[in-house]
């Protein structure tokens, strides 16, 4: 590990966004080279499969700070972020997305804020989503209060990947053994002196999202199987109800017999035969869930693969972490 020798990284993770590079870099060029301090700017390339990494050695030729870290195959916007955090030298990394929708601009108040006041962490709350389509605006919503519960430690709202994280936030990061994290979870978990700064979040400038509602889910499984174990008991939970159900319908069952009436109906069978089923695949999956993390965790394979440093290009590189 490199010591900081810069004062900022900025991390970018990228994938298929050749519509928006041109415009991210022309945006935030001039925000950081207004900073008295030096900076990094390392673009992860999430193996794209567009323009996106012909376009980032274009731009890198003639600005010198543009550093362009490729991994092998799309790994996901949580691997490729840590990819660049575990990379990148700067006493202080901010992490933003590709597609403007978090506003360069802010970045020197976030440096400033954890300089001025020693934070080691500092998020972009969105305090405004108004350009966020109404269905984001109402998944996003029931994730945040979601994820508030589960990490039971204070977390800001809406503050998503754009936050600054200081070289010792970073290199505890690096120290856990955890694979598949969910930063935004994890970074609150982790307690260290935190601060915000609220933006309004914007339309993405080109382009179209990367996170279909597929890859939503996912974040959304991960991020409650990550934190909490209480889905499983939600198990044990049907088992008792079902047993209390079954116990007072025996009873009614067996006083209807001896009263000489007939069972009538196959109907509440049926829906006690389905709904047992129903149950038990919910049950099982929910157990996959958590056996699927330990197979990944004790497996133990790196999160990511980097086929390129432009940093040190030429030599060969050795799998991250
Ligand atoms: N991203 C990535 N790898 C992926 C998916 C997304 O590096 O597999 C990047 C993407 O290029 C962008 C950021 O993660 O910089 C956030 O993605 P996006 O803006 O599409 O998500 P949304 O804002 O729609 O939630
Ligand atoms: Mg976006």
């Amino acid at each position: 590990m490199t010591g900081p020798a810069l004062t900022l990284s900025v991390v970018i993770p990228m994938y298929n966004e050749e519509d928006v590079v041109g415009l991210l870099a022309a945006r935030l060029r001039p925000v950081l080279d207004a900073l008295p301090d030096a900076y990094e700017v390392v673009a992860v390339d999430d193996g794209s499969t567009d323009a996106t990494a012909a376009i980032l050695s274009g731009i890198a030729r003639d600005w010198p700070q543009l550093r362009i870290l490729r991994l092998r195959g799309n790994s996901g916007h949580q691997a490729a972020l840590l990819a660049g955090l575990f990379s990148c030298r700067g006493a202080y990394a901010v992490s933003i997305d590709a597609d403007l929708q978090d506003p360069p601009e802010k970045i020197p108040e976030m440096l400033a804020l954890a300089v001025d006041k020693g934070l080691d962490v500092v998020y972009g709350a969105r305090d405004d989503r108004s350009t966020d389509t109404a269905f984001k605006r109402l998944t996003a919503g029931l994730y945040y209060r979601m994820m508030r519960r589960v990490v039971g430690r204070r977390m800001p709202n809406h503050a998503g990947d754009f936050r600054l994280l200081s070289r010792a936030t970073i290199e505890a990061l690096r120290a856990l053994p955890e694979r598949q994290p969910v930063l935004r979870m994890i970074i609150p978990w982790l307690g260290f002196p935190s601060g915000e700064v609220t933006y309004a979040r914007e339309a993405r400038a080109a382009g179209s999202t990367k996170y279909p509602l597929r890859k939503m889910f996912l974040l959304a499984t991960d991020s409650i199987t990550s934190f909490s174990a209480a889905p499983l008991r939600i198990a044990t939970w049907l088992g008792v109800g079902g047993v209390v159900l079954c116990s007072v319908l025996a009873v009614i069952a067996i006083a209807a017999h001896f009263g000489g009436a007939t069972v009538s109906g196959w109907t509440s069978l049926y829906i006690a035969v389905l709904f047992l089923g129903a149950v038990q695949l919910l049950c099982l999956g929910l157990l996959g869930e958590y056996i699927g993390r330990i197979f990944v965790t004790v497996q133990g394979r790196p999160m990511y693969f980097i086929g390129y440093d432009s940093l040190n290009a030429g030599q060969p590189m050795t799998p991250e972490q």
